[in-house]
């Protein structure tokens, strides 16, 4: 072989080593790229529950690449079941009964105690204004909330004078009158402990002149101690669901967080257990009632 060919050779050797190496490299940076590009992003998710009852829950699901351990799940339940009232009122410690000298009830009543401290602080400077407010519910659970509803459903309860179960036997019309002024069991914000029922629960009360100077301060004064009416009158808002409520006030710091979890949490497979439960998906009560509220109120 001439020595000008051996380098010929030499150098298409080379060449092609040379080729062979660019070209695998290029393939190894294309394919750090790609699994870059499709790894999930995983955030530390070490007590990403702290054990608190305000905890961020609606974040965390709808970063749902978060990897949830079975100690998350369960508080999520949790969450859940307190969302829809179906919890043990007397396992929590935040919770507490409300005094007498406050209620017109001879049953008692609960709320959450920070929804509490703060009617206290505003029952001071009403009542130093000549100015009643008086407690006549506050917490109901599901239990509850379905006593409420079936009684009404099974004509035990008149509404509007009327046996419903008589007067109106299509059961989405009666579903329909009863969610003028009632909360599906599950969907009730009282299950909340957030939600305080004052004075009287009858809309003509309002007309008195006592009544309507109630309202006229608590419109006026509420919102400095944290409560808004999630129930306004419909047109101020066009707002959608329950009729107009002058006795139902709600404790938003804490009820503002709380509607978003219910939002994001609570399905249709979560709210059944009563008479006319199917009405719930049919009639999405979660867009037309449970978000029917006050905007002021989200
Ligand atoms: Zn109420």
């Amino acid at each position: 072989m001439s020595k000008k060919l051996s380098i010929f050779l030499l150098s298409l050797i080379i060449l092609f080593f040379a080729l062979f190496s660019l070209k695998t490299l290029s393939a190894l940076k294309k394919d750090n790229a790609t699994s870059a590009s499709n790894n999930i992003i995983v955030v530390p998710n070490n007590n990403a529950l702290p054990n608190t009852s305000n905890i961020n829950i609606s974040a965390l699901v709808q970063n749902n690449y978060i990897p949830l351990s079975n100690t998350e799940i369960s508080k999520i339940e949790d969450l859940k079941n307190y969302l829809i009232g179906k919890f043990d009122r007397s396992k929590r410690n935040d919770f507490v009964l409300v005094s007498d000298s406050y209620t017109i009830s001879d049953s008692k009543i609960y709320l959450r105690q920070e929804a509490y401290k703060s009617f206290l602080k505003m029952e001071k400077v009403a009542s130093s204004e000549g100015i009643s407010l008086k407690i006549i519910s506050g917490f109901r659970n599901f239990i509850y909330q379905k006593s409420i509803w079936e009684k009404k459903w099974n004509g035990d309860v008149l509404v509007d004078g009327k046996n419903l179960k008589k007067s109106i036997p299509d059961e989405l019309e009666r579903a329909k009158k009863i969610l003028e002024y009632s909360a599906m069991p599950g969907t009730s914000r009282h299950h909340w402990g957030t939600e305080i029922d004052m004075n009287n629960a009858d809309p003509a009360y309002f007309d008195s002149e006592k009544g309507k100077k109630g309202y006229d301060w608590l419109v006026e004064n509420a919102s400095k101690f944290g409560f808004c009416q999630p129930y306004n009158k419909k047109s101020d808002s066009e707002r959608t669901g329950y009729s107009e409520e002058k006795w139902h006030w709600s404790y938003f710091p804490i009820s503002k967080e709380l509607i978003n979890d219910y939002v994001s949490l609570i399905k249709k497979d979560d709210i059944k257990g009563f008479s006319g439960d199917q009405y719930f998906s049919e009639m999405n009560i979660i867009a037309d009632y449970v978000l029917g509220i006050n905007p002021i109120c989200i």
